[in-house]
C-alpha cells in the first residue's frame, strides 16, 4: 500500500514530527513501512500532520502531495517546504531552537562547544521510523551545516513558544 494524505477519522493518533495530537478531521500523512516485528512482509502507518511530514519526511510527502486528488490547504507552501528539504539533505533534521542551558555540546558543524546562553538548533536523525535527538548546531553555524539560512519555517514551527523578538534574533544570527 502506498503513502497516503486523508482525514483522520478520531484525534487518536499522534504526529511522529512534533509528538503532538492530529485532530479528527484534520488531514492526516501516513507513511507506509516495512513492520519490521512481522513475518509476512506486513506494514504499519506513521501518522504525520500534513505539515510536519513536509519539514521531517519530505520525500515520502512530497510524492504523496504531486499525487492527491484532495484539496489539501496550503498546498503550495507545502511542495515548497518538502523540495527545499529534498534538496538540502541535511533540513528534515531541524528541530527545536534554544538557547543552549549549558556549555557542554559541541556543535555538529564547527566542532567548537557551544557556550550557555548562545542559540542553537537541536538536530534530530530519522532511524528506522524514529527521529532520535543528535545533538546541537550554533544557529550561526546555519548554513556551515545545512547548505542553507532558508529554515525560519521550520525553526517556528518546532519552537512554538518563542516571541517575536527571540525570532527576529535568530534570524539577526542566521545573517
Ligand atoms: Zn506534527
Ligand atoms: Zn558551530
Amino acid at each position: 500500500m502506498p503513502h497516503l494524505i486523508e482525514p483522520a477519522s478520531s484525534g487518536r493518533a499522534k504526529c511522529r514530527g512534533c509528538g503532538g495530537r492530529i485532530a479528527a478531521g484534520d488531514l492526516r500523512f501516513g507513511e507506509r513501512l516495512p513492520n519490521p516485528f512481522a513475518d509476512d512482509n506486513a506494514e504499519m502507518t506513521h501518522w504525520f500532520h500534513v505539515r510536519c511530514a513536509a519539514f521531517r519526511r519530505p520525500e515520502p510527502l512530497l510524492e504523496t502531495l504531486e499525487a492527491t486528488s484532495l484539496s489539501v490547504e496550503g498546498r503550495d507552501d507545502l511542495l515548497r517546504e518538502a523540495r527545499l528539504g529534498v534538496a538540502h539533505r541535511r533540513l528534515p533534521r531541524v528541530s527545536v531552537a534554544e538557547r543552549a542551558s549549558s556549555g557542554r555540546a559541541t556543535c555538529r558543524a564547527c566542532r567548537e562547544p557551544i557556550a550557555k546562553d548562545v542559540w542553537r538548533i537541536s538536530l534530530v536523525f530519522h532511524e528506522e521510523g524514529r527521529f532520535v535527538p543528535a545533538g546541537f548546531v550554533h544557529v550561526t553555524c546555519a548554513r556551515a551545516y545545512f547548505e542553507t539560512t532558508d529554515i525560519m519555517s521550520r525553526v517556528r514551527h518546532f519552537s512554538p513558544a518563542l516571541g517575536d523578538a527571540e525570532i527576529a534574533e535568530i534570524q539577526a544570527l542566521l545573517g
